[in-house]
């Protein structure tokens, strides 16, 4: 359903993404894991077109899209199809956790606003965070603002969310909450492609684990294989240092 191929990224002199070729299923749910710097972060961002790949075919559903000649409908197109979820949250300061959920729909997906509106609102029960809708983010603890975070991809509709270290910039105290809305999307079958170092996460929810280093897909397989039987020597000792 979504077919990344010969996906290729440099910066400069660097090959950050050497030509990756990725097939992700309707419903699947893929974790990447990975030293610092090998990519993982821009293999998202390109997916999505916050960076501009160097070539390569990205098709999601029935788009198909020549990176290297994609026109702005097709990226605009590709991103409605993909969502993204931050580290960082990224959420609008100055807007409602309500609008925050409504504004893509308004604005990318051009419904009303009471359409939106009523749409956010659901999200907002489903996240658990319906007394919270006139709350601005800068009120809200950090879980509380990644759940909002996610709720905003939910919102969308998107045929895969991505997402990139969601709780990475969470005080522990609040991991656990938006990992259980995470485990939640994945047991409704929500196709997701998630960068985390969170190897629980993996191992409860994940179809497939990739290992990246080097801007490749050095090896992948599901969380129980790959955990317990890595075949590559940079796969074991990524492991060993984070297991
Ligand atoms: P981390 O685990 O630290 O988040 P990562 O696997 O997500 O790392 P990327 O952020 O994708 O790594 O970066 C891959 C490489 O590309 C790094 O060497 C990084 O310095 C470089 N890079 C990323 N973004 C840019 C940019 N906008 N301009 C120049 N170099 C960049
Ligand atoms: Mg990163």
């Amino acid at each position: 359903m979504i077919a990344i191929q010969g996906l290729t990224k440099r910066f400069g002199d660097a090959t950050v993404l050497d030509a990756i070729d990725l097939n992700i299923e309707r419903g699947e749910i893929i974790v990447v894991i990975g030293p610092s710097g090998t990519g993982k972060s821009t293999l998202l961002r390109c997916v999505n077109f916050l960076e501009r790949p160097n070539a390569g075919r990205i098709q999601v559903g029935d788009l198909s899209v020549d990176t290297t000649r994609a026109r702005k409908k097709e990226i605009l197109e590709l991103r409605r199809r993909t969502a993204f979820v931050f580290q960082n949250y990224a959420l609008f300061a100055n807007k409602t956790a309500l609008e925050n959920i409504a504004e893509g729909l308004i604005v990318v997906n051009r419904w009303s606003k009471p359409k939106a509106h009523a749409r956010a609102r659901e999200i907002l029960e489903r996240i658990g965070l319906a007394d919270k809708a006139d709350a601005y983010p800068a009120s809200m603890s950090g879980g509380q603002q990644q759940r909002v975070g996610i709720g905003r991809a939910m919102a969308a509709q998107a045929e895969v969310i991505l997402f990139d270290e969601p709780t990475s910039s969470l005080d522990p105290e609040w991991v656990e909450e938006v990992l259980g809305l995470m485990k939640q999307l994945a047991y409704e079958r929500q196709t997701m492609l998630v960068v985390t170092h969170e190897m629980g996460f993996a191992r409860d929810v994940a179809d497939r684990v990739l290992f990246m280093d080097g801007g490749r897909i050095v090896e992948q397989g599901p969380p129980e294989e790959l955990f317990s039987k890595p075949k590559d020597e940079r796969t074991r000792s990524f492991l060993r240092k984070i297991l």
